[in-house]
């Protein structure tokens, strides 16, 4: 059974593209948690980055730095997130990484405050 990002990726769920090539996707999060909040994600299925290829993850680190160009964070700033797992609250089961930014983001350590609740 394909995920909700499979679906994505194959046009069968709607998405708000940023960047596209034959091998990555970049799109805008649906609940967005900051003023950029963008996903970017290989479109061949890895369930989280403790399953990602590490030679196409060099070919995704050029994607993501094209994405930050594309929107506008580029020399500004962001902050690249990617939930690996149970413990890390992971909810879609393809590896993403979350781009944040458009603003100065808050950075927390309190083990009590759900991180994805600001970033
Ligand atoms: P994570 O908890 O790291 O797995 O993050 C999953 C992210 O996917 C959340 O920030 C959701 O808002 C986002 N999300 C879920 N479904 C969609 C969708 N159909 N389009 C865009 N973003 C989505």
């Amino acid at each position: 059974m394909s995920c909700i990002f499979d679906k994505i990726v194959a046009g069968e769920i709607p998405s708000n593209k940023v960047l596209e090539n034959d091998k990555f996707l970049a799109f805008h999060d649906i609940n967005p948690k900051a003023p950029v909040h963008i996903l970017i994600i290989p479109k061949k299925h890895y369930e989280n980055f403790q399953e990602m290829d590490p030679t196409l993850m060099g070919e995704m680190t050029k994607f993501i730095q094209e994405v930050a160009i594309a929107i506008g964070v580029d020399k500004t700033g962001y902050r690249l997130v990617t939930n690996c797992g149970e413990n890390s609250g992971q909810e879609v089961p393809h590896l993403h990484f979350h781009m944040l930014g458009g603003t100065m983001l808050k950075w927390t350590d309190n083990h009590q405050h759900d991180p994805k609740s600001s970033f």
